[in-house]
C-alpha cells in the first residue's frame, strides 16, 4: 500500500529530491503522494521534497513498532540490545560527514558548531544510555508475615512499549537521539516525528539503524506537520503507549490533551525565557564569553539560551559595551566556511516572528544597542533567513519582549541593585528552564542557584552538560527529567514481584 521508493533513490537521502518515511526498516513514500518543501535557510531555496504522512503511514509505523516490541526486540537479551546501540553510535560517527552535511543543509548552522555539538552528541546519546542501563539496580524488600515465613519483594524494570517521539528543529539530531537513545536502551520501540523544518538527519538515521543491524520496526520515522498531520495522528494513535516531546509550551498543551485519551504518560521539554545574572564580583571575561554563547549560539535558537540579562549596576555600562563589541564581531556566512560564527534562522516564518519582536522592542521604547534588522548579505545568499544579533536596554519588565520567548539571537539587559531584586526579576516568568549566574563569590553562587526556579542553574558556565545529570524544566518549561537514571523514570515501568516464602 505504500509507494516503495527504490534504495537507489534514497541512498543519500539528504541531498536527493525526496525525503521518505522509514517504516519497518524500509524507506517509503506516502500512499496519497502528498509532499511538502524543505528549505535551505542559507539560500532560502527549496532543497528537497518531503513525504507527508497520512493516518495510513502513521498506523503502519505504529504497527511495525508494536510488532517489533512483541517480537524480536522484546525478546532480545539486554546485552545484545546494548551491543547494537554501541554499533549505532559508531555508525553515526562513521558517517559523520553525511550527518554534518544534512544537519547544516536543514538548519544553516555553522559546521564549526554542528561538528562539535550536534553530531558527536547525537551519537553519544546512544552510548550514554546503554551504559546507564547496564548499571542501574532495582530495589528489593523482605516483608515479615504473621506465619513467620516472610515474603520477598523485588522490582523489575520493564519497557513501556511504543514511544512517540516528537522533536523540534533547533538541534534536530541531538534532541531526537536524546529521546530515542534511552527509549531503545530501555527496550522500547519508537515512532519519531521530526520537525517539518528539519527532517534530514532523522531520515538518514534509518540507514544507520539498518547498517547496525537494529531489527526492522524498532525505529520508525514519519514526516509531516503537527495539527491535522503526522504529529497529531501519532499522538492520537491508541497503540502509542507514551509520548515524549520537545517544543513549544503551547504545543505541549495540545499534545497533553491527546495523551489524556488512553492515559498515556508524557515527558515534556518546553520553552524558556531564561535569565542570566551578572554580579559585580564576576570575572568579566568569563561572563562576556558565556553570555555571548548563551545569547547568540545557534542564532539564538537554543531553549536554554539567555534572553534576559540582569547586570549589577556598577558594571552595567561596561558589560553592555563589551557585549555589543563582541556581538558586532559575529560573522554571518556559509556553514562550511571556517570563519563563520553565525548562521541564519531556520525558516522565514521563524525570522518573521523574531523580527516582530524587534519591531515591538522599538515600539516599547528600547535603546537598540546593536542590530535590530536584517544584515546585508552577498547576492547569492540574500534570500536566506538572515537576521542581525540584537541587544536592547531600557525596556520595562512588563514588555512582551521581556515576558515572551522569542527564540532568536537577542537579549535585553537590565541593571539591578540588590541580589534579592535580581532573583525576583529572574523568577518573574511562567517559564523555569535554565539560568546562568556569573559571580566569583562561592557563597553567593550557591545561595542564588538555590533560589531561582529552574531545572538547570549554571554558575560561571552555560550549556556545560554532564549527561548523567537531571535535565528538564520547572513551571511551564516541562514535565519530568531526562538524563542518566532520570530517563528511566519515563522510559520504563517498575513492576513489583511479591513472592510469599
Ligand atoms: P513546536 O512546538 O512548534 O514543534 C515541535 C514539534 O511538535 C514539531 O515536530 C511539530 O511538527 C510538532 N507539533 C506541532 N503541533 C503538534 C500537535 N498539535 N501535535 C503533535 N505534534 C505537533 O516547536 P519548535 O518551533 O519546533 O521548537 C522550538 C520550541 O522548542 C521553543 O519553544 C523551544 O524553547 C523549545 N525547545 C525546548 C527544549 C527543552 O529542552 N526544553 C529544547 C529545544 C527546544
Amino acid at each position: 500500500m505504500h509507494a516503495k521508493v527504490k534504495s537507489s533513490e534514497t541512498e543519500k537521502n539528504i541531498e536527493g529530491k525526496t525525503i521518505c518515511h522509514f517504516i519497518n526498516g524500509e524507506y517509503t513514500g506516502s500512499a496519497n503522494g502528498k509532499t511538502f518543501n524543505t528549505y535551505n535557510p542559507v539560500t532560502g531555496k527549496v532543497y528537497a521534497q518531503v513525504h507527508e504522512a497520512g493516518r495510513d503511514e502513521v498506523d503502519a509505523a505504529v504497527r511495525a513498532a508494536k510488532n517489533a516490541m512483541n517480537g524480536v526486540w522484546g525478546e532480545m537479551t539486554v546485552e545484545k540490545r546494548l551491543e547494537l546501540l554501541y554499533k549505532l553510535a559508531d555508525g553515526i560517527n562513521d558517517r559523520f560527514d553525511d550527518f554534518l552535511e544534512a544537519e547544516c543543509l536543514d538548519t544553516g548552522k555553522p559546521y564549526s558548531l554542528a561538528s562539535h555539538v550536534d553530531i558527536p552528541r547525537g551519537a553519544a546519546n546512544f552510548k550514554v544510555f546503554a551504559d546507564v542501563i547496564k548499571n542501574v539496580p532495582t530495589e528489593s524488600f523482605m516483608l515479615e508475615t504473621p506465619d513467620g515465613k516472610g515474603a520477598l519483594n523485588y522490582a523489575l524494570r520493564v519497557p513501556k512499549g511504543v514511544i512517540a517521539v516528537i522533536s523540534p528543529w533547533n538541534l534536530p539530531l541531538l534532541l531526537m537521539t536524546w529521546k530515542v537513545g534511552p527509549a531503545l536502551a530501555c527496550g522500547n520501540t519508537v515512532v519519531v516525528k521530526p520537525s517539518e523544518e528539519t527532517p534530514a538527519t532523522t531520515a538518514l538515521l534509518g540507514e544507520v539503524m539498518n547498517e547496525a543491524g537494529i531489527p526492522a520496526g524498532v525505529f520508525n520515522v514519519v514526516h509531516g506537520f503537527g495539527p491535522d498531520s503526522a504529529g497529531e495522528y501519532l499522538t492520537q494513535h491508541p497503540e502509542v503507549d507514551a509520548i515524549t516531546f520537545t517544543g513549544e509550551t503551547a504545543t505541549g498543551t495540545a499534545i497533553m490533551q491527546q495523551a489524556a485519551i488512553g492515559m498515556r504518560d508524557v515527558s515534556f521539554e518546553l520553552g524558556g525565557k531564561n535569565a542570566g545574572l551578572v554580579f559585580a564580583d564576576c570575572d568579566m571575561d568569563k561572563a562576556i564569553e558565556g553570555t555571548m554563547r548563551s545569547v547568540f549560539a545557534n542564532c539564538g535558537q537554543v531553549c536554554l539560551g539567555t534572553e534576559r540579562v540582569y547586570v549589577e549596576r556598577p558594571i552595567f555600562e561596561e558589560f553592555v559595551n563589551r557585549l555589543k563589541d563582541e556581538a558586532e564581531k559575529l560573522k554571518p556566512g556559509l556553514p562550511k566556511e571556517e570563519d563563520t560564527s553565525f548562521g541564519p534562522m531556520v525558516s522565514l516564518q521563524q525570522r518573521d516572528k523574531v523580527l516582530s519582536y524587534y519591531q515591538k522592542a522599538k515600539e516599547d521604547g528600547a535603546n537598540i544597542i546593536t542590530g535590530g534588522g536584517i544584515p546585508e548579505m552577498p547576492e547569492e545568499y540574500k534570500n536566506g533567513f538572515w537576521i542581525e544579533p540584537t541587544i536592547w536596554t531600557g525596556l520595562p519588565e512588563t514588555s512582551a519582549v521581556i515576558r515572551e520567548e522569542i527564540f532568536g539571537p537577542c537579549c535585553h539587559i537590565q541593571p539591578f541593585d540588590t541580589e534579592e531584586e535580581a532573583i525576583n526579576m529572574a523568577n518573574d516568568t511562567q517559564y523555569g528552564l535554565a539560568t546562568a549566574i556569573w559571580t566569583e563569590n562561592a557563597s553567593r553562587a550557591h545561595r542564588v542557584a538555590a533560589k531561582i526556579n529552574v531545572g538547570i542553574a549554571w554558575v560561571n558556565s552555560w550549556f556545560l552538560r554532564d549527561l548523567r545529570t537531571p535535565f528538564g524544566g520547572s513551571k511551564q518549561s516541562g514535565i519530568g527529567r531526562e538524563g542518566g537514571v532520570h530517563s528511566l523514570e519515563f522510559y520504563t515501568e517498575m513492576r513489583n514481584v511479591c513472592l510469599k516464602l
